[in-house]
Protein backbone atom coordinates (compact mmCIF):
# COMPACT_ATOMS: atom_id res chain seq x y z
CA UNK A 1 0.00 0.00 0.00
CA UNK A 2 0.70 3.76 -0.72
CA UNK A 3 -0.04 5.80 1.88
CA UNK A 4 0.34 9.81 1.27
CA UNK A 5 1.36 12.22 4.06
CA UNK A 6 2.54 11.50 7.49
CA UNK A 7 0.63 9.08 9.82
CA UNK A 8 -0.52 10.58 13.22
CA UNK A 9 -1.54 9.12 16.34
CA UNK A 10 -2.13 9.94 19.59
CA UNK A 11 0.84 9.53 21.78
CA UNK A 12 -0.77 6.88 24.20
CA UNK A 13 -1.23 4.78 21.05
CA UNK A 14 2.05 3.83 20.99
CA UNK A 15 1.38 0.07 21.41
CA UNK A 16 -1.61 -0.11 19.43
CA UNK A 17 -1.71 -2.05 15.91
CA UNK A 18 -2.14 0.93 13.47
CA UNK A 19 -4.60 0.05 10.39
CA UNK A 20 -4.15 3.54 7.60
CA UNK A 21 -8.00 3.99 6.57
CA UNK A 22 -7.88 7.40 5.55
CA UNK A 23 -5.63 10.17 4.02
CA UNK A 24 -5.47 13.74 5.46
CA UNK A 25 -8.56 15.67 6.99
CA UNK A 26 -11.94 16.57 6.05
CA UNK A 27 -12.30 19.59 7.41
CA UNK A 28 -7.78 20.59 6.87
CA UNK A 29 -8.71 24.29 7.41
CA UNK A 30 -7.88 24.81 12.06
CA UNK A 31 -5.68 28.28 11.52
CA UNK A 32 -3.06 26.65 13.86
CA UNK A 33 -2.86 23.22 12.11
CA UNK A 34 -0.22 22.26 9.25
CA UNK A 35 -0.64 18.55 9.53
CA UNK A 36 -2.61 18.31 6.57
CA UNK A 37 -2.01 20.73 4.44
CA UNK A 38 -1.15 19.02 1.03
CA UNK A 39 -3.05 16.18 1.81
CA UNK A 40 -6.32 15.78 0.21
CA UNK A 41 -9.10 13.95 2.32
CA UNK A 42 -9.17 10.18 0.71
CA UNK A 43 -10.77 7.09 2.16
CA UNK A 44 -8.76 4.12 1.04
CA UNK A 45 -10.84 1.35 -0.48
CA UNK A 46 -11.90 -2.02 1.12
CA UNK A 47 -9.82 -3.95 -0.95
CA UNK A 48 -6.70 -1.57 -0.06
CA UNK A 49 -7.20 -1.87 3.63
CA UNK A 50 -7.49 -5.59 2.91
CA UNK A 51 -4.20 -5.71 0.98
CA UNK A 52 -2.85 -3.97 3.80
CA UNK A 53 -4.44 -7.06 6.63
CA UNK A 54 -3.18 -9.50 3.96
CA UNK A 55 0.54 -7.96 4.11
CA UNK A 56 0.35 -7.94 8.34
CA UNK A 57 -0.87 -11.37 8.39
CA UNK A 58 1.92 -12.96 6.23
CA UNK A 59 5.11 -10.93 8.15
CA UNK A 60 3.46 -11.60 11.33
CA UNK A 61 1.41 -14.71 11.40
CA UNK A 62 -0.15 -16.35 14.27
CA UNK A 63 1.26 -12.91 16.56
CA UNK A 64 -2.36 -11.45 14.75
CA UNK A 65 -3.81 -13.20 17.35
CA UNK A 66 -2.65 -11.21 20.12
CA UNK A 67 -3.73 -7.92 18.78
CA UNK A 68 -6.72 -6.52 20.40
CA UNK A 69 -6.74 -3.41 19.90
CA UNK A 70 -6.90 -1.18 16.65
CA UNK A 71 -6.15 2.74 15.58
CA UNK A 72 -7.60 3.62 12.53
CA UNK A 73 -5.28 5.93 10.95
CA UNK A 74 -6.44 9.45 9.54
CA UNK A 75 -6.96 13.00 10.94
CA UNK A 76 -11.03 11.90 11.38
CA UNK A 77 -11.63 8.54 9.81
CA UNK A 78 -14.69 8.51 11.81
CA UNK A 79 -16.10 10.85 8.93
CA UNK A 80 -16.86 7.54 7.12
CA UNK A 81 -20.17 6.69 7.55
CA UNK A 82 -21.18 3.97 9.73
CA UNK A 83 -21.94 1.25 7.06
CA UNK A 84 -18.19 1.82 5.68
CA UNK A 85 -17.01 1.65 9.13
CA UNK A 86 -18.65 -1.76 9.91
CA UNK A 87 -17.36 -2.85 6.13
CA UNK A 88 -13.71 -2.01 7.61
CA UNK A 89 -14.37 -3.56 11.25
CA UNK A 90 -15.35 -6.79 9.38
CA UNK A 91 -12.06 -6.90 7.90
CA UNK A 92 -10.16 -5.76 10.82
CA UNK A 93 -12.18 -9.52 12.87
CA UNK A 94 -11.59 -11.31 9.93
CA UNK A 95 -7.46 -11.22 10.02
CA UNK A 96 -7.41 -9.93 13.57
CA UNK A 97 -9.58 -12.10 14.97
CA UNK A 98 -9.36 -11.15 18.57
CA UNK A 99 -9.71 -7.17 18.17
CA UNK A 100 -11.68 -5.82 20.95
CA UNK A 101 -11.49 -2.22 20.49
CA UNK A 102 -11.34 0.24 17.48
CA UNK A 103 -9.91 3.36 18.13
CA UNK A 104 -9.89 6.44 15.88
CA UNK A 105 -9.54 10.37 15.81
CA UNK A 106 -13.33 11.49 15.65
CA UNK A 107 -14.43 15.34 14.52
CA UNK A 108 -17.88 16.61 16.32
CA UNK A 109 -18.79 16.68 12.92
CA UNK A 110 -18.73 13.27 12.09
CA UNK A 111 -20.44 12.27 15.05
CA UNK A 112 -23.33 14.63 14.21
CA UNK A 113 -23.29 12.59 11.18
CA UNK A 114 -24.37 9.60 12.60
CA UNK A 115 -27.64 8.28 14.09
CA UNK A 116 -28.28 7.27 17.30
CA UNK A 117 -28.70 3.69 15.74
CA UNK A 118 -25.40 3.92 13.47
CA UNK A 119 -23.69 4.54 17.18
CA UNK A 120 -25.08 1.40 18.53
CA UNK A 121 -24.03 -0.58 15.85
CA UNK A 122 -20.53 1.12 15.79
CA UNK A 123 -20.28 0.59 19.50
CA UNK A 124 -21.55 -3.26 19.09
CA UNK A 125 -18.97 -3.48 16.85
CA UNK A 126 -15.97 -2.24 19.27
CA UNK A 127 -15.51 1.24 18.67
CA UNK A 128 -14.33 3.15 21.67
CA UNK A 129 -11.99 5.50 23.11
CA UNK A 130 -13.19 8.32 20.15
CA UNK A 131 -10.45 10.86 20.57
CA UNK A 132 -11.84 14.40 20.29
CA UNK A 133 -10.19 17.74 19.35
CA UNK A 134 -12.29 19.53 21.80
CA UNK A 135 -9.58 22.74 22.07
CA UNK A 136 -11.45 24.35 24.48
CA UNK A 137 -14.79 25.31 26.13
CA UNK A 138 -15.35 29.26 24.38
CA UNK A 139 -17.49 29.09 21.25
CA UNK A 140 -16.09 32.28 19.90
CA UNK A 141 -12.56 30.88 20.33
CA UNK A 142 -12.84 27.83 18.41
CA UNK A 143 -14.65 30.04 15.62
CA UNK A 144 -11.71 32.31 15.62
CA UNK A 145 -9.64 29.14 15.35
CA UNK A 146 -12.12 28.30 12.54
CA UNK A 147 -12.67 24.54 14.00
CA UNK A 148 -15.62 24.19 12.35
CA UNK A 149 -18.02 23.42 15.00
CA UNK A 150 -18.60 25.02 18.92
CA UNK A 151 -18.64 23.55 22.43
CA UNK A 152 -22.11 23.54 22.14
CA UNK A 153 -21.69 21.44 19.01
CA UNK A 154 -19.18 19.07 21.23
CA UNK A 155 -20.97 18.64 24.16
CA UNK A 156 -24.07 17.70 22.28
CA UNK A 157 -21.94 15.03 20.20
CA UNK A 158 -20.26 13.74 23.16
CA UNK A 159 -23.27 13.34 24.99
CA UNK A 160 -24.98 11.23 22.28
CA UNK A 161 -21.45 9.11 22.24
CA UNK A 162 -22.23 8.61 26.14
CA UNK A 163 -25.48 7.53 25.98
CA UNK A 164 -24.22 5.01 22.88
CA UNK A 165 -21.63 3.79 25.43
CA UNK A 166 -18.46 4.83 23.12
CA UNK A 167 -16.39 5.91 25.58
CA UNK A 168 -13.99 9.10 24.29
CA UNK A 169 -10.58 11.07 24.82
CA UNK A 170 -10.34 14.68 25.07
CA UNK A 171 -7.64 16.74 23.20
CA UNK A 172 -7.52 20.26 24.94
CA UNK A 173 -4.98 22.63 23.83
CA UNK A 174 -3.62 25.79 26.02
CA UNK A 175 -3.51 29.02 24.58
CA UNK A 176 -6.20 29.12 21.95
CA UNK A 177 -7.54 32.50 23.58
CA UNK A 178 -5.02 34.05 23.29
CA UNK A 179 -3.16 36.89 25.42
CA UNK A 180 -5.03 38.19 29.04
CA UNK A 181 -8.26 35.14 28.26
CA UNK A 182 -6.72 32.33 29.50
CA UNK A 183 -8.19 31.29 33.02
CA UNK A 184 -11.68 32.24 31.07
CA UNK A 185 -11.18 29.50 28.90
CA UNK A 186 -9.59 27.39 31.45
CA UNK A 187 -13.50 27.62 33.47
CA UNK A 188 -15.28 27.47 30.49
CA UNK A 189 -13.16 23.98 29.33
CA UNK A 190 -13.37 22.64 32.88
CA UNK A 191 -17.37 23.16 32.70
CA UNK A 192 -17.19 21.41 29.17
CA UNK A 193 -15.22 18.07 30.36
CA UNK A 194 -17.06 17.57 33.29
CA UNK A 195 -20.75 17.94 31.63
CA UNK A 196 -18.99 15.30 29.00
CA UNK A 197 -17.30 12.95 30.92
CA UNK A 198 -13.84 12.31 28.66
CA UNK A 199 -11.91 8.73 29.63
CA UNK A 200 -8.97 10.89 29.09
CA UNK A 201 -7.94 14.30 28.43
CA UNK A 202 -5.01 14.97 26.55
CA UNK A 203 -3.44 18.36 26.93
CA UNK A 204 -1.02 20.10 24.45
CA UNK A 205 0.10 24.04 23.82
CA UNK A 206 -1.14 25.79 20.91
CA UNK A 207 1.91 26.45 18.75
CA UNK A 208 1.88 28.95 15.86
CA UNK A 209 3.95 26.36 12.93
CA UNK A 210 5.02 28.18 9.93
CA UNK A 211 2.71 28.45 6.85
CA UNK A 212 -0.50 28.11 9.54
CA UNK A 213 -2.70 30.84 9.43
CA UNK A 214 -2.62 31.60 13.57
CA UNK A 215 1.22 32.45 12.85
CA UNK A 216 0.35 34.92 9.76
CA UNK A 217 -2.00 36.30 11.87
CA UNK A 218 0.42 36.61 15.09
CA UNK A 219 2.55 38.24 12.35
CA UNK A 220 0.49 40.81 11.61
CA UNK A 221 -0.44 41.61 15.64
CA UNK A 222 -4.05 39.91 14.85
CA UNK A 223 -3.73 37.18 17.60
CA UNK A 224 -1.53 38.09 20.45
CA UNK A 225 -0.30 35.02 21.96
CA UNK A 226 -0.17 33.90 26.16
CA UNK A 227 3.26 33.76 27.93
CA UNK A 228 4.05 30.23 28.75
CA UNK A 229 3.74 31.12 32.34
CA UNK A 230 -0.35 32.28 31.43
CA UNK A 231 -0.68 28.85 29.72
CA UNK A 232 0.68 27.51 32.69
CA UNK A 233 -1.63 28.98 35.01
CA UNK A 234 -4.32 28.44 32.58
CA UNK A 235 -3.93 24.70 32.70
CA UNK A 236 -3.29 25.00 36.73
CA UNK A 237 -6.92 26.11 36.57
CA UNK A 238 -8.76 23.91 34.39
CA UNK A 239 -7.12 20.79 36.12
CA UNK A 240 -8.11 22.65 39.57
CA UNK A 241 -12.21 22.53 37.87
CA UNK A 242 -11.94 19.29 37.19
CA UNK A 243 -14.59 16.98 38.52
CA UNK A 244 -13.61 13.83 37.00
CA UNK A 245 -12.56 11.02 39.67
CA UNK A 246 -11.69 8.56 37.23
CA UNK A 247 -10.31 10.45 34.59
CA UNK A 248 -6.51 9.86 33.30
CA UNK A 249 -4.86 13.25 32.78
CA UNK A 250 -1.95 13.37 30.50
CA UNK A 251 -0.08 16.46 29.58
CA UNK A 252 3.24 15.19 27.90
CA UNK A 253 3.31 16.68 24.87
CA UNK A 254 6.58 17.58 22.80
CA UNK A 255 4.61 21.22 23.65
CA UNK A 256 3.76 21.09 27.17
CA UNK A 257 6.88 22.92 29.17
CA UNK A 258 5.44 20.70 32.57
CA UNK A 259 5.09 17.42 32.12
CA UNK A 260 2.25 15.59 34.29
CA UNK A 261 -0.15 12.38 34.03
CA UNK A 262 -2.44 11.03 36.50
CA UNK A 263 -5.39 9.24 37.27
CA UNK A 264 -7.11 12.46 38.77
CA UNK A 265 -8.38 10.70 42.12
CA UNK A 266 -4.75 9.82 42.82
CA UNK A 267 -2.77 12.64 41.56
CA UNK A 268 -4.86 15.73 41.06
CA UNK A 269 -2.48 17.77 44.23
CA UNK A 270 0.28 16.62 42.95
CA UNK A 271 -0.21 17.51 39.59
CA UNK A 272 -1.34 21.26 40.61
CA UNK A 273 1.58 21.25 43.07
CA UNK A 274 3.79 20.73 39.86
CA UNK A 275 2.21 23.60 38.14
CA UNK A 276 2.60 25.44 41.03
CA UNK A 277 5.49 25.05 41.78
CA UNK A 278 6.60 26.14 37.95
CA UNK A 279 4.45 29.18 38.09
CA UNK A 280 5.91 30.43 41.20
CA UNK A 281 9.50 29.52 40.51
CA UNK A 282 10.82 28.83 37.42
CA UNK A 283 12.28 32.07 35.18
CA UNK A 284 10.02 32.64 32.62
CA UNK A 285 12.77 32.60 30.43
CA UNK A 286 13.40 29.27 30.76
CA UNK A 287 9.60 27.69 30.52
CA UNK A 288 8.81 30.65 27.24
CA UNK A 289 9.94 28.09 24.71
CA UNK A 290 6.53 26.84 23.06
CA UNK A 291 4.25 29.51 21.05
CA UNK A 292 7.15 29.75 18.20
CA UNK A 293 8.08 26.21 17.50
CA UNK A 294 8.19 25.54 13.60
CA UNK A 295 7.15 22.23 13.52
CA UNK A 296 6.41 19.05 15.50
S1 LIG B 1 -6.58 20.24 13.84
FE1 LIG B 1 -7.52 18.29 13.27
S2 LIG B 1 -9.49 18.91 12.39
FE2 LIG B 1 -8.22 20.74 12.38
S3 LIG B 1 -7.26 20.77 10.34
FE3 LIG B 1 -5.84 19.74 11.77
S4 LIG B 1 -6.29 17.58 11.56
FE4 LIG B 1 -8.03 18.67 10.69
Amino acid sequence: MTYNGTIYRPPVEANTFLLPVTEGCTHNSCTFCNMYQDIPFRMLSLSEVEEYLQEVEKIYGRYCEKIQRVYLVGADPFALSADRLLERIRLIKKYLPNTKVITMYARTDNIASKSDEDLKRLQEAGVDDLYIGVECGLNDVLENLNKGYSADDTREQCLRLNAAGIGHCDLLMLGTAGKGRGLECARASAKLENEIQPRKILINTMSAFVGTELDEEIKAGAFLPASEKENLEEEREFLAGLDLPDCYFWALHPLDSVKIDGILREEKQQMLDALTRSIEHVNESRINRTSRVGTL
